[in-house]
């Protein structure tokens, strides 16, 4: 496609100084990621080789899904179990055993790693290429660490996706796969897009089941919908894959910059793009402009947390009117984040992982009208009477393209207006 101008940019944040401290950390681990990906793929189970803790995390963060039949499990490591490691390798064998015997429905099985050193000492990658050689070729057995010495908690999808690159099926035809968990409603979506594009061959990672034709090779293009998939897109670049770098279809404004940004890559007519995403843009603007009154003018503070913290902030400032004071996010990739910082007004502090007191501080300092952070903060700042947003609920709400550009911007103004409500209660 030629001819489509990139959004106007006003100064950009790609080359401020970026604050970089290394600290005590609030997050949640990569476990986390379980409570979406099982949910997206209909055949996987995932098996946390972990402690009560683990089981404990997984059970209270599922909520209600624990009383379905769950694509979710803890084989627990007990004290005794690791007097030999050998004897530790059995008992997952036979808890794998169990399982598959009892669940015929799992063609992939996920073996997730976690903290205790008991744990970090069973060699999994071992574990699992044992295992799909016994069970080849019904089931394929991955591994990946989850633990949260090694992961936030959007890394645990990273890490997932990561596992499963390396074992695509190779291509040598052109095709494009979108690289991160949609919700399935978004995930269609935004297929219909690329197909009102005209774009064929399209795949996504992870597909809802095995059987998906998802393959790579050199003439493969990938587009990232999600900002914290930096192991996979690294793995992809090794399967000789090329990423369409771009700006993250979250808003009106980054979901016609992504999509441009393929349609250039694929040569599709200026004049077909503009068709296709006509309506649905001024939908979404529409949508945005009636929740961002409540924004505008406001400011944010974003503590690292989900690693969405980079194109939010650009969506809230751009779209809604915000003025960010600081962007924290977890980690910073140029390949990754560039043009989501480039889109950025300049002015924010841009800080890249957290010693948490130091930038509490700096948050009370600022007084911001809102401040996205993890469920820790949240409590305690709020009973210093700051708005907050848990950053966790951004990963698990539809927020991806046109159709849920208004929705992003409410669940921002939600805890302004809960304020102004109380606020209001109290006169
Ligand atoms: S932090 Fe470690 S021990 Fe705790 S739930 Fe996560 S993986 Fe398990």
């Amino acid at each position: 496609m030629t001819g489509l101008s990139p959004p106007e940019i006003s100064g950009g944040c790609r080359a401020a100084p970026v604050l970089k401290q290394r600290g005590q950390r609030e997050v949640f681990c990569g476990l986390t990621g379980i409570i979406w990906l099982h949910r997206k793929m209909q055949d996987a189970f995932f098996l946390v080789v972990g402690s009560r803790t683990c089981a404990h995390l997984l059970q209270s963060a599922a909520g209600v899904m624990i009383f379905a039949e769950p694509r979710f499990g803890t084989a627990i490591l007990e004290e005794s179990d690791l007097a030999g490691l050998n004897d530790a390798h059995a008992e997952l064998d036979r808890e794998v055993e169990t399982l598959l015997a009892r669940r015929p429905d799992i063609r992939q099985l996920f073996l997730v790693g976690s903290c205790p050193s008991e744990v970090i000492k069973l060699d999994l990658n071992r574990a699992a290429e044992r295992l799909t050689q016994l069970y080849a070729p019904k089931v394929r057995v991955l591994e990946y660490s989850g633990s949260g010495i090694e992961t936030t908690f959007t890394e645990g999808e990273d890490a997932c996706l990561a596992a499963m690159v390396p074992v695509l099926p190779k291509t040598e035809e052109r095709n494009l796969v979108a690289v991160g968990a949609l919700p399935d409603v978004v995930e269609d979506q935004m297929l219909a897009l690329l197909d009102g594009l005209g774009i064929e061959n399209v795949q996504v990672l992870p597909a809802r089941t095995i059987d998906a034709d998802v393959a790579v090779g050199p003439n493969t293009l990938f587009a990232l919908v999600q900002p914290f998939l930096a192991e996979t897109h690294a793995a992809l670049i090794r399967r000789g894959a090329h990423q369409i770098s771009a700006p993250f279809p979250l808003g009106e404004e980054g979901t016609t910059a992504w999509l441009a940004a393929i349609a250039e890559a694929f040569d599709v007519p200026r004049d077909r793009f503009e068709t296709v995403t006509e309506a649905p843009r001024r939908r979404a603007r529409n949508a945005v402009a009636q929740a961002a009154a409540k924004l505008k003018g406001k400011s944010i503070f974003c503590f690292p947390d989900s690693q969405l913290e980079i194109p939010l902030a650009r969506f809230l400032t751009r779209e809604c009117g915000m003025t960010a004071v600081e962007v924290g996010s977890p980690y910073i990739h140029d390949a990754i984040h560039g043009p989501e910082l480039d889109l950025l007004p300049a002015g924010p502090q841009i800080s890249e992982g957290q010693d948490v007191d130091l930038q509490l501080d700096r948050c009370r300092a600022a007084q911001p009208d809102l401040t996205v952070c993890g469920l820790g903060l949240a409590n305690p700042l709020e009973a210093e009477g700051l708005s907050t947003k848990w950053a966790i609920e951004l990963v698990f709400t539809p927020v991806h393209f046109y159709e849920q550009a208004g929705d992003l911007a409410s669940l921002f103004a939600r805890p302004l207006r809960r304020k102004s409500l109380l606020g209001v209660a109290a006169e």
